[in-house]
């Protein structure tokens, strides 16, 4: 039997925003949503409500003045929409391999990239860093080499939401961070998406650029090119409410963790993606793990065929970025971490509503399929 699902507020402040006639995009729902979180990122980071993930990294872009031919370093181990808005830009996507602790970008490769860019006579304009399934990135060495050479650092929070880093939150690192609450995230808005500012003036510009930059004109006046990127006040009702069981969804994701920790503890051949020291603290958004092939006799795709067949739905790994057809003519910096996470990794069923008897279902397969293959 399934628990039922939580109820939390979504229905009750998405119906006031239709009853009082605040379903455009401003509200009393925005302004919730926006002070929650700006007091979980607390000062002096401020936060831009949009409609995506993806326009939150194109206006972090725009305000870092990213244009043609600009050169914006990016970790190729991620989903294409941290760099597709560095090609809206016109700009030229610079990717960087991971290293194996956290699968996020290598600081030795990030700073070897900077430097053979530099003695090309390229500086590049920023660096992209993510923080993958919710695993913080190697923010001291990151932020140190930013630092080193001045440039500013755009960090993808999308699924990191709850995620820290030596106590602080992640997305309040770099210059501009963004969270998506895209419908898969770890909380969502159905679609949506923020822009974490380091300056109130940055929030501002964000919110001006995010409505189409109407200047404050009582005709319509346009000085600059605009988007339509706002968030409206109905999806800001689900995450003004999702906002308030965050921590609750966290620590679901990181039970789930544990439980796939305690199946594989014992498996030589098998490693799941964890906190490299106490500095890290992930929401464990999603769980993955690595197969060695050579150790226990099948591959990630064994593994997902066999869970497929008890309707256990898993999915690849990123496949890196500087691989995919749109982006291979990028320059690329590293060796082969990247490539072999997607080619011998898997992401397990994590979803906050997972529930007991799925798991106790999940953990048969698995080790039914595992004893079958060893001996
Ligand atoms: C989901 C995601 C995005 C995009 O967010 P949207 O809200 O879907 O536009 C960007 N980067 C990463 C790493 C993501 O997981």
């Amino acid at each position: 039997m399934a628990p039922p699902y939580k109820t939390i507020n979504e229905v009750k402040y998405v119906e006031e925003a239709i009853l009082n006639g605040e379903i455009s995009n401003y509200g009393e729902n925005l302004s919730a949503f926006n002070k929650k979180l700006e007091r979980y990122f607390s000062k002096p980071n401020k936060i831009a409500l949009l409609n995506s993930g993806t326009s939150a990294i194109h206006l972090a872009l725009i305000q870092l003045g990213i244009k043609a031919n600009d050169e914006v370093i990016c970790q190729s181990f991620t989903f294409s929409a941290t760099a597709n808005p560095i090609c809206y830009q016109k700009a030229i996507p610079i990717f960087i391999d991971s290293e194996a602790d956290t699968w996020n970008m290598c600081p030795v490769q990030l700073e070897i990239a900077i430097k053979d860019r530099l003695s090309l006579g390229i500086k590049p304009k920023a660096i992209i860093v993510v923080h993958s399934y919710g695993m913080p990135a190697k923010m001291d060495d990151i932020v140190k080499i930013s630092k080193k050479f001045s440039i500013p650092i755009i960090e993808d929070a999308a699924g990191a939401l709850g995620s820290t880093y030596k106590g602080l939150k992640c997305g309040s690192f770099g210059e501009f961070g963004i969270i998506s609450f895209n419908g898969n995230k770890i909380i969502t808005t159905s679609s949506g998406g923020a822009l974490i500012c380091s300056s109130e003036d940055q929030k501002i510009k964000a919110n001006f650029v995010a409505t189409q930059a109407k200047a404050n004109e009582p005709f319509y006046h346009h000085e600059e090119i605009g988007y339509n990127y706002s968030m409206s006040n109905i999806t800001a009702g689900i995450g003004r409410a999702q906002m308030e069981v965050l921590k609750e969804r966290v620590l679901k994701r990181r039970e789930i963790n544990a439980f796939y920790k305690e199946i594989f503890e014992s498996i030589n051949g098998i490693t799941l993606l964890s906190e490299p020291s106490q500095y890290y603290y992930s929401n464990h958004w999603l769980t993955c793990i690595l197969i060695n092939f050579e150790e226990v006799g099948f591959s990630n795709g064994d593994l997902k065929m066999e869970l497929e067949k008890y309707n256990i739905e898993t999915r690849f790994l990123w496949k890196p970025l500087h691989l995919q057809p749109v982006f291979s003519d990028f320059p690329y910096y590293g060796r082969v971490i990247s490539e072999q996470l997607f080619n011998t990794g898997l992401c397990l069923p994590s979803g906050s509503n997972l529930t007991k008897q799925d798991k106790n279902n999940i953990k048969t397969v698995i080790m039914r399929f595992i004893s079958n293959k060893i001996n």
